[in-house]
């Protein structure tokens, strides 16, 4: 960690952060409890609602953890979390509808998923790899290094920024896909958005907190070079 006035640009997005987590897990604990008037469990539910949009060959595992859900574009394989699998309960349904969303847009190339999958490979590296670089810049007094540190960590604020449109899509298209089938309640339905629209701001400050991170790069970049 590096140390000095432009630590506090971190704050705005640490504490959106913790706060967005601590609406999603009231939302998911609220909502857990709340059952759907249809009583079918969300691997079932979400099964039925991609088989309507043609989607037949999925895999629907269930997978440790809490808030674990995810798809995975590579393998077609939808992972619900042990709250969720087997659960009948609004929030289950509505993140289980969430993660088939993803599964939609790969299924009919959204191109902010295509463009995602190609970069988790560069992120995964470059968010491990840009400090280090930019601060061996800062101790060698050798700017291009530091240049190529936010340059690497550039791309891991566009990733974040990408993984945006992902996210809100997904949800969109998961509340759509609820509401269509006519199965649930408007209440129901009320209860899903509440549970996605806090998952969704998680996303939001994590996207503020990485691009807080690389205005504080420049900065002490620019202070370095005076
Ligand atoms: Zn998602």
């Amino acid at each position: 960690m590096y140390y000095d006035w432009t630590i506090i640009l971190i704050l705005p997005g640490l504490l959106l952060g913790l706060w967005a987590q601590a609406r999603v897990k009231n939302a998911f604990e609220k909502y857990s409890k709340v059952h759907t008037s249809r009583g079918v469990p969300s691997q079932e539910m979400v099964r039925q609602l991609l088989y309507k949009e043609g989607i037949v060959d999925i895999s629907i595992t269930s997978t440790q953890g809490t808030l674990t859900d995810h798809y995975d574009p590579s393998s077609n394989t939808l992972r619900l979390s042990q709250g969720v699998y087997g659960s009948d309960s609004v929030a289950a349904i509505g993140i289980a509808a969430h993660e088939a969303g993803h599964a939609l847009q790969k299924e009919q190339s959204y191109p902010f998923l295509t463009l995602r999958s190609i970069m988790v490979p560069v992120v995964n590296i470059g968010s491990n790899l840009a400090w280090p670089i930019f601060l061996l810049g800062i101790i060698l007094s050798f700017w291009p290094l530091m240049y190529v540190g936010i340059a690497v960590f550039a791309a891991v604020v566009a990733f974040s920024l990408i993984t945006l449109p992902v996210e809100f899509n997904a949800s969109q298209r998961a509340n759509q896909m609820l509401s269509e089938s006519g199965y649930f309640t408007q209440d129901e339905l009320n209860g899903v958005r509440t549970v996605l629209n806090a998952a969704a701001l998680t996303y939001v400050a994590s996207f503020i907190s990485s691009a807080m991170q690389l205005v504080r790069l420049l900065l002490i970049a620019r202070r370095r070079n005076d």
